[in-house]
């Protein structure tokens, strides 16, 4: 059964999954196309029967603000980092009873520091209490993975409830090895 409805920019790049009413009201309102329906599914209103969509695309073309796509989660930022302390290596697996992964600033939020995709790794509970409010270089602890920002990551937590019809626009637009990447980021659950 599709829970929800992926969304399409007008350019086919993915944008997001939409819940189904959602997507149902901006192709009732003309802002958004079917593009694959659900075959044998109608859903249903007073006037029309409509396929049920699984993809829709916006017909107008919409700027994703910036800073909504530099938006750093902690289930984004672990996932980016294979859920593995960037100072010790320890994966969330090795972590003793009371310890954690937690979101670590390379340079620090008191020294100006931001929370942007650059400045934020993954760190272990006692490897963040360890670095504290020093520079990598004042305590010589650098991250095994220098951070860059992830350009497919938002999707990743919907990859796991795409159907086959929707994983087959996120690999005409990023091609396969992405999709493979997110699909093995999300069997690391
Ligand atoms: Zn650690």
């Amino acid at each position: 059964m599709i829970i929800g409805c992926l969304a399409l920019n007008a350019s086919f790049e993915p944008l997001t999954m939409v819940p189904m009413r959602r997507a149902l009201r901006l192709v009732l309102d003309g802002k958004a196309e079917i593009v694959e329906a659900d075959a044998g599914r109608l859903v249903r209103s007073e006037r029309l029967a409509l396929p049920h969509p699984a993809v829709i695309r916006l017909v107008k073309f919409i700027h994703v603000p910036r800073r909504f796509r530099r938006q750093v989660t902690n289930t984004f930022l672990f996932a980016r980092d294979r859920y593995r302390c960037q100072y010790c290596g320890r994966k969330l697996m090795d972590l003793r009873p009371r310890e954690s992964l937690t979101r670590d600033h390379l340079v620090p939020l008191s020294r100006g520091g931001s929370n942007g995709w650059d400045n934020v790794v993954t760190a272990c509970s006692p490897c963040n209490t360890r670095k504290g409010n020093r520079m990598p270089e004042e305590i010589g602890m650098h991250p095994i993975v220098p951070p860059v920002e992830p350009h497919f990551v938002h999707l990743s937590w919907a990859i796991r409830r795409l159907t086959p019809t929707q994983a087959k626009y996120i690999r005409l637009f990023y091609g396969e090895n992405v999709l493979h990447q997110l699909e093995a980021l999300e069997a690391r659950h």
